[in-house]
C-alpha cells in the first residue's frame, strides 16, 4: 500500500524495509507491517533476528537502506533532523533495565519527562499524580529507585513513558529483569494501559507471556517477518 493510502489510524508502518549495517550484515530484509492505533503488538524472535533494528528505526537512531518507515506523521528516511525530538516525544520508551535517574525520587523521575518538554509545574503536578495512581505508585512517590523492587522500578519506567500522552509505547523486553510473578503484574498493567487506548509495541523473548496474552504477534527471524498472527489468527483475519 503506498504511503498516500495509509489509514490515519496507522501509528507505525514498515513498507519493504531493508537495513544493511556497515560490514554487510542484512539486519532487516524487506520487512513490512503496520500497527494501528489502539493495538497491542508483540515483536518476537531469536537474538540477532532484527528486533532492536526495528526499534532503532522507529526512533531514528538508524535509517532504512530501502523501503519506508513511517512513525506517527514522520517519514524516517526523509525527515529533517530538527524534527527528531518531536518524533521521539510522540512515543514512550520502556527499557529492560528501567533507566531511572538514581538520585531522583519516583515523582521527580516522572516529572522530569514533562519538565524537558516545558510543561508548567501545575500541569506536572496534576499529570504525574494521575500516572502514579494509574501505575499503582501513589504511595511511593517520595522513594528513590534504590528503595524500590524491580517491578516497582519498571512501573516508574512505565509511568514516565505515559506521562506525556504518547501516540504509542515501545517496550523493549520490559519484563526481562523480573521474576515471573512480577512480570505478570507488569503485563497486566500494560494491558490496562492498552485498554485505556494507548497503542503498545512490545519486544520480548518470553514465549510464555506471548501465549498468555493472546495479542497480535509479529515473529521475525534473520531479518524476515515469518509470522504475523492475531491471537491465533493471521493478521488478515483468516483462521490458521
Ligand atoms: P535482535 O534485537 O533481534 O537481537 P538486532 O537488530 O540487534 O537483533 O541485530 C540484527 C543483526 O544486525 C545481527 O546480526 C546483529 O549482529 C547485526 N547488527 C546490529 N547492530 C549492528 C551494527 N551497529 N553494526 C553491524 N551489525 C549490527
Amino acid at each position: 500500500m503506498p504511503f498516500s493510502e495509509i489509514n490515519t489510524q496507522t501509528v507505525v508502518q514498515f513498507e519493504g524495509v531493508t537495513k544493511i549495517y556497515e560490514g554487510g550484515v542484512k539486519a532487516l530484509d524487506n520487512v513490512s507491517f503496520s500497527v494501528n492505533k489502539g493495538e497491542f503488538v508483540f515483536i518476537i524472535g531469536p537474538s540477532g533476528a532484527g528486533k532492536s533494528t526495528i526499534t532503532k528505526l522507529m526512533i531514528h537512531e538508524e535509517t532504512p537502506d530501502n523501503g519506508r518507515v513511517k512513525v506517527a506523521d514522520f517519514d524516517i528516511a526523509s525527515m529533517h533532523r530538527k524534527h527528531i525530538p518531536t518524533l521521539r516525544r510522540s512515543m514512550g520508551m520502556v527499557f529492560q533495565d528501567f533507566r531511572l535517574l538514581p538520585n531522583k525520587t519516583v515523582y521527580e523521575n516522572v516529572a522530569f519527562a514533562m519538565e524537558i518538554i516545558g510543561a508548567s509545574q501545575k500541569q506536572i503536578r496534576r499529570r504525574v499524580s494521575t500516572v502514579l495512581s494509574q501505575t499503582g505508585l501513589s504511595d511511593k512517590w517520595k522513594f528513590l529507585p534504590s528503595q524500590l523492587s524491580g517491578g516497582e522500578q519498571q512501573r516508574v519506567g512505565i509511568a514516565r513513558a505515559l506521562v506525556n500522552n504518547p501516540k504509542f509505547i515501545v517496550a523493549d523486553e520490559p519484563t526481562g529483569n523480573l521474576d515471573n510473578d512480577t512480570a505478570d503484574g507488569i503485563m497486566e498493567l500494560l494491558d490496562q494501559i492498552n485498554k485505556c487506548g494507548t497503542t503498545i509495541i512490545m519486544v520480548t523473548h518470553s514465549q510464555q507471556i506471548v501465549e498468555r496474552m493472546k495479542k497480535r504477534v509479529i515473529t521475525i527471524e534473520n531479518g524476515i517477518v515469518v509470522k504475523d498472527e492475531q491471537g491465533g489468527y493471521n493478521h488478515a483475519g483468516e483462521s490458521l
